[in-house]
């Protein structure tokens, strides 16, 4: 619910729950900077980078540092909890990597490598987004062949395990494709718990954990209490038990070693309430006390001004298909100040864009106020936030927490243009910009256009407009969410070419607009195509939001030649030809949309939706997917972390702190691997 992640590549960031500045420094600075330093599979491993590090003072950077160190104790925990052999397979692997002394140029050795290099990437042998259990491409033999060149003492064997036994236990993991097929089943058909591979649940039926936590939740004083998110629900001799995450629990010595670092933290904490925050996190670890968890949680949505913030516990229930145990991560952040300042010029104005718009007056908002998001740099992903990482977050999950208090809501924004700049270099906007104009526009001005485009459609898009009396929100139904998306969209659009948008000095130049304009129309005719399957229709509601409003504008611009169909070597092209024409349609949609969303006209809706949402021209498809297949795009993208290095004093007090770069993937897995590895390899 409250991850919002980037699921594709290949289409601009406008498309995306993000909000962001131009980084032009960076930009100079590090133009011989390497985004992407690994590709394998479908995925692509990024870098990013942390602008305002070393402007920290030693006390902020110290913090940093220590919160780092506890960011980076869990990952074993995640390993366990995605699958119980997750581990032992790890290890094996890693092992076979760093000791097999045969042929390292072999087409097999080669993807063994691209396989490790996957269980790194999903933290365990299933997919991180479809969670299906991957296929190896080296076969079983190779691998039994691999295995028998490495010495017992460097393989994870248990006690009285036999070394055949242990190989076919890991080739079975491995090769059995019906075994442990997918991490987590949501498949009503089936027993959701006991046909999930995951970790959180052992011998349990569904029916019997649903049973357990509802006479929990009965028995409870406290009915808010996320009851069952911080430990193993097992059944021994017949009696179900919970195996708590916490010091001497479930996971301990990781936890300890987190708990270490955490305590450090405390010393250096910006303000009593940070120092708060910490303790109580450290007290929930120590004794796996939920009130302590919603104490925890009180205190960090309370702490609106430091200036260094981060997550570390567990936190979000994806992993469990009956959605109540939360996988451990962990992010250290701090604010972008010049970036936040932007949500809020936007949101202290919103008055005056709701004033503004097209939209007949007896459906706009008499008084309005936008939602100003904190904008934040990241400085460590760990656990379920690494190598894949969300773009926004908001947080705590607890619903009367945030009901009585709050939340926070954040975007992350060096991840989005660590994003930005691998996709600009991709050679898509190469590929469909109808000229160089258009390629020069989209690169100079892509980035801060799409990111205001984000920050319009969240902080005040959505928020705009009323209901008339007696119109319910679901009164169009499964329209809804497309036409709420196009009206926030729209929004967006229209006011991106209002004089105003200058005055605030949110974006440097009209060519900026344009560039926004070319890259909407572009993806909605043609580049999001590329995640439809041939031959099928669009489901997903902003994919159809995008589609429906740049065929209209295409259809009713018609006449006029707004914007123009070329064909050009074969290769189809929408080129925009009258920018001020076109800003106008997008003004005569808006008010329709909105028209529709206060009547609640639910046939206008379908209409809209049918007719330019969702269906394709599939000669056009074909061609796009034709296009794309040549530039070789990853279809999901990780990250490495920076590395920072404490620098001591004579008193061994760290004095500063030191951020690098590192650009081997492999080595940053290794060393993580090696030097964050606190659990045995059965929990
Ligand atoms: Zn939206």
């Amino acid at each position: 619910m409250n991850k919002i992640i980037l699921a594709t590549v290949g289409m601009t960031l406008s498309i995306i729950a993000c909000n962001h500045d131009t980084k032009k420094e960076i930009t100079e600075k590090e133009s011989g900077f390497a985004w992407q330093i690994d590709r394998f599979s479908d995925l692509a491993i990024l870098r990013y980078q942390v602008p305002g590090f070393e402007k920290l003072t030693v006390k902020q950077k110290t913090l940093i540092y220590y919160l780092n160190q506890a960011a980076l104790c869990g990952r074993d925990i995640l390993f366990d909890q995605n699958y119980k052999h997750n581990l032992c397979i790890r290890k094996t692997l890693e092992s076979i990597y760093l000791n097999y002394t045969g042929d390292k140029k072999s087409e097999s050795w080669k993807k063994f490598e691209d396989y490790l290099k996957r269980v790194w990437f999903s933290n365990g042998i299933h997919h991180h987004y479809s969670t299906d259990k991957f296929k190896p491409e080296f076969s079983e033999d190779y691998f039994k062949l691999l295995l028998s060149q490495i010495k017992d003492a460097d393989l994870p064997l248990q006690k009285d395990e036999t070394r055949t036994s242990f190989i076919d236990k890991l080739a079975t993991l491995l090769f059995a494709s019906e075994v442990d097929a997918k991490r987590v089943n949501l498949d009503p058909e089936h027993d959701i718990i006991a046909s999930s591979a995951n970790n959180f649940y052992e011998n349990v039926t569904q029916k019997e954990a649903d049973d357990f936590y509802k006479k929990q939740h009965d028995n409870a004083k406290n009915k808010e209490l996320s009851f069952g998110l911080n430990s193993k629900l097992i059944k021994e001799n017949g009696k179900l038990k919970e195996q708590v995450y916490k010091v001497g629990g479930m996971y301990s010595s990781a936890i300890e070693k987190i708990v270490y670092w955490l305590s450090k933290a405390e010393d250096f904490a910006e303000n009593d309430k940070q120092k708060e925050t910490i303790k109580q996190l450290i007290e929930f670890y120590k004794t796996g006390d939920l009130e302590t968890f919603d104490k925890y949680n009180i205190a960090w949505v309370e702490d609106t001004v430091s200036h260094i913030d981060f997550v570390n516990g567990f936190i979000e229930v994806y992993g469990d298909a009956a959605g109540r145990k939360a996988t451990w991560e962990s992010i250290v952040n701090f604010k972008d100040e010049e970036a936040t300042k932007r949500t809020e010029i936007i949101s202290a104005n919103a008055q005056w864009f709701e004033d503004h718009s097209p939209v007949d007056p007896k459906f706009k908002k008499k008084t309005i106020k936008g939602v100003s998001a904190k904008v934040i740099t990241i400085a460590m992903l760990g656990g379920d936030c690494y190598p894949s990482t969300p773009i926004g977050i908001n947080l705590p999950n607890s619903s009367w927490i945030r009901k009585n208090y709050g939340s926070k809501s954040v975007s992350l924004e060096n991840i989005c243009y660590a994003y930005d700049q691998a996709t600009v270099n991709s050679g898509s906007i190469e590929e469909f910009a109808f000229d160089k104009a258009q390629v020069e526009r989209a690169k100079k001005y892509g980035y801060a256009s799409s990111n205001l485009h984000t920050d319009l459609h969240e902080c005040l898009g959505h928020g705009s407009g009323q209901l008339m009396p007696g119109v319910k929100t679901d009164d169009l139904k499964n329209y809804h969410s497309t036409i709420e998306e196009a009206r926030a969209d729209l929004f967006a659009l229209y006011y991106m070419m209002s004089p105003k948008i200058y005055d605030l000095k949110l974006l440097p130049s009209i060519e900026a607009a344009k560039a926004e304009y070319d890259g909407y129309i572009r993806g909605g005719l043609m580049t999001q195509l590329k995640r439809i399957e041939l031959g099928k229709n669009i489901e997903e509601s902003h994919m159809r939001n995008r589609q429906l409003i740049a065929k209209w504008v295409y259809e009713k611009g018609n006449a006029e030649n707004v914007i123009e169909k070329v064909v050009k070597n074969g290769k189809t092209y929408f080129v925009i030809r009258d920018y001020s024409k076109l800003n106008i349609l997008f003004g005569d949609l808006l008010k329709e949309i909105q028209r529709i969303t206060s009547e609640g006209d639910f046939n206008a809706a379908k209409a809209l939706v049918e007719n330019y949402g969702v269906t394709v021209d599939i000669n056009l498809h074909k061609e796009v997917l034709k296009r794309f297949e040549k530039l070789d795009l990853p279809s999901y993208r990780g990250f490495v972390n920076p590395e920072y290095t404490p620098v001591y004093g004579k008193d061994s007090s760290i004095v500063d702190v030191k951020i690098t770069y590192p650009d081997n993937y492999v080595q940053q897995m290794l060393k993580y691997s090696k030097e964050y590895s606190f659990l045995p390899i059965q929990n």
